[in-house]
Formats: structure tokens, C-alpha cells, sequence
């Protein structure tokens, strides 16, 4: 039997302007649209199964291994074997390092990926897995609109990816000096335009596009973070991390720090393939929706999103929560607008989750290099000190893992005030200074995009 997906709305009554779409998609479908037509998560109708064997048989072996046991197993009904090795061997080929902070408790450090973020981990399967859905002899155009990580973790991914070309447009305001150079250079497939404008213009630009009738014809796709060939990803490293750590019948304790929910989300799909997840620990920084929610049963976004150091988290209502509320019986929309709650009993008895405010954050770096000489930047931050929270507020002294999603070295500024030292560069980021590439001015005008994009993008192969 197939997996097929189908949309978060189905359920919603017709009554809110939304037109809930009913229907099944094929995860190549989901891919290509990102997401359902009645703006909607696509997710899947079953979750397939491994066995405590298969994921033990994984002690000791790359990477790469893991991610194939979990691509195959979500899937081998649309890809041949032999693509899914030589997606799953490509994407992986640098170091998943989990580093003992103190006996039986690890950070987990996906920052060693080509731009330095855990977003590689996603961006680089889901491009390779693009590119064997496109229409024969067509190219695909990725558009994309970034305020930072992302787009330099998508554009990266695709690099010299056959067949699909990407256009990012990033805010020339909002975006450091080291970002820019990361955007502007990539090269090859991938060209960066600058704006003169703010993120929401950048948005804004790029929707339009995709409701013009006229560019119909680039076969124009998003790879934006509610992209179920994001999540899928996110999910092979906590079975990988379970193997590498536990012994048979073990549990673990997995400390996620949280924005979108994407990454969280990896984790409930691995304990629900399988994985014996104690606990899924979901730290906040002071966006704390959902921390809230948890605790009085009653959601309520936070709007506008709450400014703080750990910026890639600054998330008032997280578009990945509609899946989390789907799998526990619920439906909320992308508003934020609750239709049904979910099963909140049973939510807590898997998921913790604690708002961690700056001041702890900061504090949190400091004691953790003090202590361990381990050094976090602020978004692993968050998550330790979330996964501290947890241990005292109930003594589970089960094995536990924390992320570290970003490298330290792309936040110098807040590293060298709070530690005194200046973060080294991870071998992916040594030569960024010296890189050449430039990205095309645009300014905040929708015909002027247009007609970038009608004089720029090819059709044919
Ligand atoms: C995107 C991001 C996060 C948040 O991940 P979600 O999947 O949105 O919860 C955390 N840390 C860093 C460094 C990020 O770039």
C-alpha cells in the first residue's frame, strides 16, 4: 500500500472562505506544490514502521545509511532504490558529530552541512529528490524569498542540481554583511536578487508570481519550510542519534529548540516510525505560543512575533503547528485560528515545552563553555537550556540529546561578548570573504520582476 497526503484543512467546515480540499496527493505532487490547495500542510496517511532491529543495525555506520533506511521505507512505491542511494549518498557527505556534554547527554551538531545550519539537512535531499520530478525535457524554477538561512541553505542545496534553476530575493537591508556574500555568490543555477525593500516585499513579489498567468510556462515551485520534502528529511537524525547512543531497550530524551516546528516535527514522525522517544522537549525563546498553550489548554499566537537573539526562532505562530495539532486530533489554520483542540493529554504525555528568555539563553552559553568548554551559539542555546528545564522539573534521567542548529560562527558578535573568543570558521565558510559573485538590484516593483524573470528563466532543458 502506498503512502498518499492529503491536507490539514480537510476537515475545516465551509464556512471560512476556505474551500477545504478533500482529495490524496503523491509525496512527488506535495513536492512540486508545496502546499494544498486550500492552503493547507500536506501530510501523510500512514506512517510507516522500522524495526528496533534495523534502526540498532545502524551503530556505527554513516550517515547516509540511516537517511536511506528512512527515505526507502517513506519512499520506495516513487523512487527506485538506486535514486534514493545516490539522492540519500549525495546530500550526506559531511559530518554529523554528537559531542558528550556529560555522561549520557550529547549536543547533536548539525552545523557542519555547506552553509552551516540544519536547514542543509532538508534542503539538500528535497533538491535532489526535485530533480527527479520534473517534467521530461522541462526545467523547474525554484523561487525563492529569504530573510537569511534559508535561502542560502535552498540556493546551496541546488547548486549544479540538473535541470532546476533558483532565483532568491532577499531584503538588501535585513540581511548581514556574511549572509549577503553567502547569498550573492553560490553561482552556477543560482542567481540572488537584491532588494530595496523588506522581507514582506520580497514575499509578496514572489506570490504574485505565482498567480501570474504569463510565467505559467517556467514551471515556477516554492521550497519553502511547510514543504513536506522538508520534513521528511528532518526526521533521519534522530534515528541515526538513537542508534548511535542507545543500548537495547533504551529510551532518549530529544531537546529541540523551536520556531516553525519543522525540525520538532522530524522528531514526532521518528517516534512515531519507531524511534523510543521518552520525550520530545520543545524550547521556545520568548515567542511561547506554544509553551502556553501546553500549560492552559487555550492557544493564542503572539502578534507581532517578539524580537529575540536566537532570530531564526522568532515565530509567533508556527506554520508547522497545524501538523502537530493534526496528528493529536486537531485542526488549526494558517491564521492561527483554532477549528478543533487536539488531544492535549496525550500531547503532554509526549511533548514538553518551555519558553527560554535571552538573559537565559545568554547565561546558558556562558555556564555550558564554563563547565563543558562546549561552545553553543544562541538557537543550541535555547535548547539546552530546555532540555535543563525538563531534567528539573520532573528527574527523567533517561539518555538525552540536544541540537545545535546553527554554527557558532555565524553569530560572532554575540560569542565574542558573552565568551571572549572568536568562533573558528567551519572548512565550509573558510574562503567566504574571498568569493566573487554579485547579485542583480531590483527594486520594489512587480513589473520589473516580471519582466526579470520573463528575460532570465529558460524553459527547455
Ligand atoms: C530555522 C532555524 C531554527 C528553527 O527551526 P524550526 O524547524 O523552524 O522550528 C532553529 N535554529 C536555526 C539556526 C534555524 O535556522
Amino acid at each position: 500500500m502506498s503512502i498518499r497526503y492529503y491536507s490539514t484543512n480537510r476537515n475545516l467546515i465551509n464556512n471560512s472562505g476556505i474551500i477545504p480540499f478533500t482529495g490524496y496527493v503523491t509525496f512527488k505532487e506535495a513536492l512540486i506544490a508545496g502546499q494544498a490547495p486550500d492552503e493547507g500542510l500536506f501530510v501523510p496517511d500512514f506512517i510507516p514502521q522500522l524495526s528496533l532491529k534495523d534502526i540498532h543495525a545502524l551503530k556505527g555506520k554513516p550517515y547516509r545509511e540511516a537517511a536511506l533506511l528512512v527515505a526507502k521505507a517513506f519512499l520506495a512505491d516513487e523512487f527506485p532504490p538506486e535514486v534514493l542511494t545516490k539522492v540519500v549518498f549525495d546530500a550526506y557527505n559531511y559530518p554529523v558529530p554528537l559531542e558528550e556534554v556529560y555522561p549520557r547527554a550529547f549536543v547533536l551538531r548539525l552545523d557542519q552541512g555547506p552553509t552551516a545550519s540544519f536547514k542543509d539537512f532538508a534542503a539538500r535531499m528535497m533538491a535532489r529528490l526535485m530533480s527527479h520530478c520534473r517534467p521530461s525535457g522541462e526545467r523547474l524554477n525554484v523561487l525563492v524569498a529569504t530573510s537569511g538561512d534559508t535561502g542560502s541553505a535552498v540556493g546551496d542545496a541546488f547548486h549544479n542540481v540538473a535541470g532546476i534553476d533558483v532565483t532568491i530575493l532577499y531584503p538588501t537591508a535585513e540581511v548581514s554583511l556574511r549572509q549577503k556574500k553567502q547569498l550573492d555568490t553560490i553561482g552556477g543555477n543560482v542567481q540572488a536578487l537584491s532588494l530595496d525593500g523588506k522581507f514582506d516585499d520580497c514575499q509578496n513579489l514572489v506570490k504574485q508570481a505565482f498567480s501570474d498567468p504569463l510565467l505559467t510556462k517556467f514551471n515556477l515551485t516554492s521550497a519553502n519550510s511547510i514543504n513536506f520534502g522538508r520534513i521528511l528529511p528532518q526526521s533521519i537524525y534522530y534515528v541515526y542519534a538513537y542508534a548511535q547512543l542507545a543500548a537495547p531497550g533504551e529510551q532518549i530524551v530529544f531537546s529541540v529548540p523551536s520556531g516553525n516546528f519543522g525540525n520538532a516535527l522530524g522528531c514526532e514522525y521518528a517516534r512515531r516510525m519507531g524511534v523510543p522517544v521518552a520525550k520530545l522537549v520543545m524550547p521556545t525563546n520568548e515567542n511561547d505560543e506554544f509553551p502556553k498553550y501546553l500549560a492552559s489548554g487555550i492557544y493564542r499566537k503572539v502578534a507581532p512575533s517578539r524580537d529575540c537573539i536566537s532570530n531564526a526562532m522568532n515565530v509567533g505562530h508556527p506554520s508547522n503547528l497545524a501538523r502537530f495539532f493534526e496528528l493529536y486530533g486537531g485542526t488549526v489554520d494558517r491564521a492561527g485560528l483554532v477549528h478543533r483542540y487536539p488531544d492535549i493529554e496525550e500531547m503532554r504525555k509526549h511533548i514538553f515545552s518551555v519558553s527560554i528568555a535571552d538573559d537565559e539563553t545568554r547565561q546558558t552559553i556562558k555556564n555550558i563553555y564554563e563547565l563543558y568548554r562546549i561552545v553553543l551559539e544562541q538557537h543550541g542555546a535555547v535548547g539546552w537550556a530546555g532540555l535543563e528545564a525538563y531534567r528539573s522539573a520532573t528527574a527523567d534521567k533517561n539518555l538525552a540529546v540536544s541540537l545545535e542548529t546553527a554554527h557558532p560562527a555565524k553569530f560572532p558578535e554575540e560569542i565574542e561578548k558573552l565568551l571572549g573568543l572568536t568562533p573558528e570558521l567551519p572548512a565550509s565558510m573558510k574562503d567566504i570573504d574571498q568569493r566573487q559573485g554579485d547579485a542583480v538590484a531590483m527594486n520594489d516593483n512587480y513589473d520589473n520582476f516580471k519582466n526579470y524573470l520573463q528575460n532570465n528563466l529558460k524553459i527547455k532543458e
